[in-house]
């Protein structure tokens, strides 16, 4: 938040384009329209920055252009195609004021519906979040793996990370400080937007289809993000393999035992085997035992090499007597 409070009472919508030379001219005057409701119904100043994800095709002229004709037009361009979250995080870092919504440049996400979004931020939400009702112009398969990958992540990971939502949201002031602090180049938005917390509410739309071009998600990109979320918010792989080792371990211990005991008891037909059989299994099953607890260090390790903030506190009133509200 800023020091002057009449600047945080500004919106910058940040779109990330990757090749969407044709859906943005189509998609901007949506927006600009949106602003200009934005700011008759709720007395807020209304912005646009546009980052240029590396795009190929003629996406940078054609925002050039945009820019001329509209003074409200700020334009970012990356020297590469960095993906999506990281094109994102390279728009919300250069947010000075006010909060940020997040919009997807092929007009997936309508921008008819900014309105409501700032109307649920002026009542007080931070984190005005879009859940999908239905996924327009999409296979089954897309859907049918999107609902899995949203039920496993959100077992897995100890972040609330609400199912169906993308990345079309709005950043109070505050909750977007708070995820401009959380720094690690592995970047799982949806998580990190739910790992910030604060005052958090679901917006409902209707997802409709792409207004040109194709998804820039094939299968291959959409599992390496489903990796990414995975590893990214949770140890559990790691913990998996833990158990994995403990439990194979004690089977070999157990029958290590079983084969000596076998020899002692029966004799040692053939020769040497029991010997053998039980140093193998003895030291496979130490080294599982060793590389599970080698796993629980480096996922610590890993965790703090995040170096998120521990937590962000939302309210803080001190009273007399039991602290002085000097931190
Ligand atoms: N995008 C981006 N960089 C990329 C891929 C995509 O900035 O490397 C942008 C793209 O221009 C669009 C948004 O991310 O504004 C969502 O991409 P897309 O519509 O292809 O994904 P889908 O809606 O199919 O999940
Ligand atoms: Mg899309």
């Amino acid at each position: 938040m800023s020091e002057n409070p009449a600047l945080d009472d500004r919106l910058t919508v940040v779109v990330a384009a990757f090749n969407e030379a044709d859906s943005l001219p189509l998609l901007q005057p949506r927006i600009a329209r949106a602003l200009d409701t934005v700011r008759e119904e709720h007395d807020i100043d209304g912005r646009v920055l546009y980052v240029d994800d590396g795009s190929a095709d003629a996406t940078w002229p054609v925002l050039q252009a945009l820019a001329l004709a509209d003074p409200r037009i700020a334009l970012l361009r990356l020297s590469r195609n960095f993906g999506k979250e990281l094109a994102l995080t390279a728009g919300l870092d250069r947010v000075e004021h006010g909060a940020a919504l997040i919009l997807d440049a092929d007009g997936q996400d309508p921008p008819e519906l900014i309105p409501q979004f700032v109307a649920r931020w002026r009542q007080g939400y931070d984190d005005v979040y879009g859940t999908r009702l239905v996924r327009e112009g999409e296979g089954w398969l897309k859907r049918a793996t999107a609902h899995a990958f949203y039920r496993l992540i959100g077992r897995l990971s100890k972040t609330p990370i609400p199912a169906d939502t993308g990345d079309f949201r709005l950043l109070s002031p505050r909750a977007l400080d708070a995820l401009r602090q959380l720094r690690e180049r592995h970047r799982f938005m949806k998580g990190l937007f739910g790992w910030v917390g604060f005052n958090r509410i679901s917006l409902p739309y209707h997802r409709g289809p792409r207004l040109a071009g194709a998804s820039k998600f094939n299968f291959w990109r959409l599992w390496n993000l489903a990796l990414e979320g995975i590893t990214s918010f949770s140890t559990a792989p790691l913990r998996l393999a833990t158990y994995l080792g403990l439990l194979t371990a004690c089977f070999a211990f157990a029958y290590g035992i079983w084969v000596i005991a076998k020899a002692l008891l029966w004799g040692d037909p053939v020769q040497g085997w029991p010997t053998m059989m039980a140093v193998i299994l003895f030291l496979g099953g130490v080294q599982l035992i060793a590389l599970g607890l080698i796993g629980e260090y480096l996922g610590r390790l890993y965790e703090e090499s995040k170096r998120r903030p521990l937590y962000l506190v939302d309210v803080w009133q001190p009273a007399p007597g039991v602290c002085s509200g000097q931190v």
